[in-house]
């Protein structure tokens, strides 16, 4: 092997911990250990990397790059890197020099004040310690072509389109790290956050990277609904519950999505118990999303509940204003187009609710500019988006849905709410639906008061409390539309 290895390994450890100084060293590791180096010559340094998608994604997040630069540094002469697809596994000796690395750097991402307060019931402290830097496991990947898709999964998923801020970065870190070591730790992942804020994305990337990595994989996708269709379905067949059973139980990677879904069907979550059990023997890695952490699932059976908590939990907050700037950044780059700065920032203060809400809101803005050949100024943005920000200035909403939906986010029922003795936190959550009430229907404080069981001043106190609160306190403004948000979605679908 080319003396020069030892430089090519210098520059990977130098940087790494370089990278360890922000946070940043697991989505370096991810890549970086993706590639092979193989020879130099004066200018040139050929790395082999096992497929173009690997490639493409070692590119694009400037690896190659930040490496060249750094051999260059250390050398005193330019090189450029050059990539050969080829299966890697037989160039295993001449991996990441990873065993370095971990003596030489602190605790990564696990250590990262980026988690947000653990729910109370969640033991966070012994998930978050079996989730470090992977060992280098080589797995045999054979070189995926570039165009080949893992089936049921969108390829546009990827870790690599996923803006990582605080709010998700303990759980992009997970994703990352259980894509690069499936099967042996943290089983399952569950990633529990509210909606459009990027849960499918982060467990259909792991998908992908999983079957890109190595495409013999099985590597399943599922929404919790499409599980008990075949499940239902499967009754009524022959052979139907024990091919339902072979779908779910031979892969090498199942992933799950919106299991709070599973809640009150009994035998459907029988079935997912024995398929637990079955591939959680197997060291098969499991993932699963939720609306909710599992301790607020009440109607899962309890081996369920305690299966899914299993692993690593972790959640997705919504997105900061940074964070909401640099999604909206990405996506018009990725369409190829544009936006004021002053567009960006209207729509990154205003549009707080979810990513979800952020993708139409550039969409709505772009399309309109394209049909009317106008360039998006404020005001025409501030036009435009009016009834996302305000979802509910059109068309009344009755008050039933509105305790609905308010007493299930704070995991209470609508008989919760209206009753006379509470809890502080139940109390807080009927001010809340008050709050809501008054401002989105027509209902005066006295009838109010009779839909919550209250006096007309303890609806005036509710008001005026609410009010102040959400004076200063942003993350109350922030559950406030994205609570009115819920109650538009719940409307649209009845
Ligand atoms: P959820 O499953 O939590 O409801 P999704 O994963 O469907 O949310 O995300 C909604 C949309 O927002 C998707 O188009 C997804 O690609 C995008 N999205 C979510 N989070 C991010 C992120 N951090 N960076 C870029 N796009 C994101
Ligand atoms: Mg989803």
């Amino acid at each position: 092997m080319s003396e020069f290895k030892v430089i090519w390994d210098e520059a990977l450890i130098s940087l790494f911990n370089d990278h360890a100084q922000d946070g940043s060293e697991m989505g370096y590791l991810m890549w970086a250990d993706k590639l092979r180096f193989v020879n130099a010559d004066a200018a040139t340094i050929t790395v082999a990397v096992a497929s173009a998608f690997m490639r493409d994604q070692v590119i694009r997040k400037n690896i190659d790059k930040e490496i060249q630069n750094r051999i260059t540094e250390l050398v005193g002469q330019s090189y450029t890197i050059q990539f050969s697809i080829q299966d890697i596994h037989s160039l295993e000796g001449t991996a990441f020099p990873t065993g370095s690395v971990h003596a030489a750097s602190p605790q990564p991402a696990a250590a990262k004040p980026v988690v947000s307060q653990p729910v109370a019931s969640q033991p966070a402290a012994p998930q978050v310690q079996n989730f470090s830097v992977p060992s280098p496991t080589p797995s045999a990947p054979a070189a995926a072509s570039p165009d080949l898709k893992c089936p049921g999964i969108l390829p546009r998923y990827t870790f690599d389109n996923f803006i990582v801020g605080e709010e998700n970065n303990y759980a992009y870190n997970a994703a990352l790290a259980i894509s690069k070591n499936p099967g042996k730790y943290n089983n399952p992942l569950l990633i529990y956050g509210g909606v459009g804020l990027g849960k499918t994305h982060l467990m259909c990337a792991i998908g992908n990277y999983l079957f890109h990595e190595n495409p013999k994989r099985k590597v399943v996708y599922v929404t919790s609904e499409e599980f008990l269709n075949g499940f239902v379905e499967s009754m009524g067949q022959k052979n139907g519950p024990q091919e339902f059973r072979n779908k779910y139980r031979k892969v090498d990677a199942l992933l799950i999505d919106d299991v709070q879904f599973f809640q009150k069907k009994e035998q459907l979550q029988n079935e997912l118990f024995s398929t637990f059990e079955a591939l959680y023997k197997e060291e098969k890695q499991m993932v699963f999303t939720c609306d909710r952490p599992p301790a607020e699932m009440k109607d899962l059976d309890e081996r369920v509940r305690s299966r899914l908590g299993r692993g690593l939990i972790v959640d997705i907050q919504l997105p900061s204003y940074e964070t909401r700037c640099a999604i909206i950044r990405q996506k018009l780059k990725e369409q190829n187009k544009s936006l004021s700065p002053e567009v960006i920032d209207y729509i990154s203060k205003n549009v707080t609710t979810n990513i979800r809400d952020l993708e139409s809101s550039i969409s709505r803005l772009i399309s309109y500019s394209e049909i009317v050949n106008k360039e998006i100024t404020l005001q025409l943005a501030q036009e435009k988006l009016k009834d996302i920000l305000n979802p509910l200035t059109v068309g009344n909403v009755s008050i039933d849905i509105i305790i609905k939906v308010v007493a299930n986010e704070y995991g209470l029922t609508p008989a919760d709410l209206k009753k006379k003795n509470a809890t502080k936190q139940v109390a807080f959550a009927r001010q809340m639906a008050i709050y809501i009430a008054r401002e989105l229907t027509e209902l005066s404080t006295t009838e109010l008061g009779v839909e919550f069981n209250r006096d007309h001043s303890t609806i005036a106190h509710s008001l005026d409390k609410v009010e102040n609160m959400l004076k200063t306190d942003e993350k109350l403004v922030e559950k406030k539309q994205l609570l009115i948000r819920s109650i538009r979605d719940y409307k649209n679908q009845i």
